[in-house]
This record gives C-alpha cells, structure tokens and sequence, in this order.
C-alpha cells in the first residue's frame, strides 16, 4: 500500500473548497509504544498494517485530515503602526499580526522559525505524507487539488538543513535545502515523486511566528474616559492552521468577557458540552 502512496485519481478536477479533508499518513521507524494521546478525538484514526508502510518503517498511522488552500485564504490587510490606532473605531481589537506583535506589542519572546517549501505541479497524488523523526527526518508532502507542497522542517540540533531556529529572518531560497527536500520526499513517496518527475512551479520560504508559548490573553487600555481592549492571538509557530479554530472560539469568549461581562461564558458551536 505504501508503493501505492501517490497512485489514484488525480484530484485536480475537484470543486476548489479552500478546507479539504483528506488522509493523512504518518510513519514512524521503530514501533509506537502505544497511540497518540489525541487518538480519542479522532474517530478516523487507524493504525497502519505492516504491509501498507514502505520501506525502513516499522509503525504508522492514517486519520483524515485538513488540508488548507493557504494562498486563497489571505485576505487584504492594513498596515498599522500602533494597536491604539484601531481605537477610534472599535471598543474590542483583537490583535493577530503574528510576528509583527515583535514591534507592534514590543514583544522579545516573538520569533522568526524559517521554512522552506516547495509547490510541484499536482500528478495524481492524494495523501499527505511526513516523518518527524525517522530516516527521513521532517520530511513531508501535502497533496493539494492543483500541487503538491513538499517540505521538511529542522529543529537546530536534530540535523536538517530546512529550518534554522532562532532570528533568521532570510526568506532567500536555499538550494541544498531544495535538494534535501527532493531526496527526502522521493523516499517517503517510495519513487512515486521523483525529483525527475515533478515540475516545480515555486520555491518559497516563510517565517513561522513562533514564540515561547502562544500569546492569547486580555488587555485593557484607557482611550480618553473609554475603556478599550486588546485581545491578543499571535505566536503560533508552525501550527497556526491547526489550532486555529480553537483559539478562535477562545477569543470569541474573551471578546464576550469584555463586551458582555455579566453574561454565561461562550459555548464553542460544535460543543457537546
Ligand atoms: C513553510 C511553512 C509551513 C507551515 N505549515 C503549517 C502546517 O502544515 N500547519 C499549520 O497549522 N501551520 C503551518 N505553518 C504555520 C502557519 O503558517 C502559521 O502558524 C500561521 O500562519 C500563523 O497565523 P497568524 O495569523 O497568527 O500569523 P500570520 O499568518 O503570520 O499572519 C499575520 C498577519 O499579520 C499581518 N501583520 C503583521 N504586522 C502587521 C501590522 N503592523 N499591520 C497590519 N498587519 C500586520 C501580516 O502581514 C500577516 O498577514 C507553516 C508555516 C510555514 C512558514
């Protein structure tokens, strides 16, 4: 099954939903212990059969995932200088400029945690693929409708060329990495993308907006004889994506706090509390 890693319809003539759901692998080379702690809430979770992993693997698992369109999903923004600036117009800011909160908050603990990625043209592949601590150490695609994201993340330390850890706020493109993400991506698709095969359409690097912990707290202000207050929601790393939707409902129960503050605590919507 794992040869069979990129064979299947090509996904390319779907509908264009920004948020898809799709099978998500992950393999591991020695045994797991025992399944991961989030197992319960992910009703799709399987573990892999011995003869569905490819080669050097011992152990892995498939749940269905979310795959996001991330370039469709930036929406315009206005640069400001100041938090203070949105006072004029609105009681409740809520502050999610990511490392720009380095300056925009005066915040130290903000920093950059550079990524390297590559955007192949889509051919066939419908599974996304990555190992965080074998062979082929943080090495990863994505299947997406019209590409493939192929990437790799390094921590400083534990040996890839792909992230550096700390304040590299170079977004030039490094070709070893480039290459170093080819070769590994090549082995986890067991060939099925061969650096021969693809045809790359992008090479791009972002700066995560990573931070000691994540930032998602209250603060009030004094505007004149009004009482202003910033919600601030930045320092996600690289998992913004991920744990959007639950800091989201987080802040949506602090902006009640300020607005409402007598009123019952915000219930998340898909809540069966
Ligand atoms: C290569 C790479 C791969 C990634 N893969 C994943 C993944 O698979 N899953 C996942 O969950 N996450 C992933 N991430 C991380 C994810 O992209 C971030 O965690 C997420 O984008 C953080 O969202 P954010 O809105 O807090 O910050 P950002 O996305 O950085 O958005 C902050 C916004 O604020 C704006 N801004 C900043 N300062 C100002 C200002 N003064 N005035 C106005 N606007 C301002 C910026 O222009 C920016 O648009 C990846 C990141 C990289 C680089």
């Amino acid at each position: 099954m794992g040869a069979e890693a990129c064979q299947g319809a090509s996904s390319s003539s779907a509908s264009p939903e920004l948020v898809r759901e799709q099978k998500c692998y992950e393999y591991f080379p020695h045994r797991l212990a025992a399944d991961p702690y989030w197992k319960e809430i992910m009703p799709s979770y399987r573990r892999l059969n011995p003869n569905e992993l490819p080669a050097e693997y011992a152990d892995g698992f498939v749940v269905d995932a979310l795959v996001v369109e991330v370039p469709q999903l930036l929406a315009q923004l206005r640069e400001v200088h100041d938090l203070r600036e949105a006072f004029h117009e609105f009681d409740v800011v809520i502050n999610c400029t990511g490392i720009g909160s380095r300056w925009l908050c005066n915040d130290p603990h903000v920093y950059p945690l550079r990524g390297q990625i590559l955007r192949v043209r889509q051919v066939g592949c419908d599974r996304t693929v990555s190992d965080e601590e074998g062979p082929n150490c943080l090495g990863y695609f994505i299947s997406r409708q019209n590409d493939i994201i192929l990437g790799g993340t390094a921590i400083k330390g534990i040996g890839s060329l792909t992230i550096v850890v700390g304040d590299d706020w170079s977004t030039n493109v490094d070709e070893r990495t480039t290459e170093e993400i080819l070769r590994k991506v090549e082995n986890l698709s067991v060939g099925k993308l061969q650096k021969k095969d693809l045809e790359v359409l992008e090479v791009l690097v972002g700066l995560r907006p990573a931070r000691t912990e994540v930032r998602l707290e209250k603060e009030e202000f004094s505007h004149g004889a009004a009482k202003k207050t910033v919600i601030h929601n930045y320092g996600h790393g690289g998992s913004g994506f991920t744990v959007a939707w639950g800091c989201a409902e987080e802040v949506v129960s602090l902006v009640q706090s300020a607005l409402l503050p007598d009123a019952r605590p915000h219930t998340p919507a898909h809540s069966n509390l």
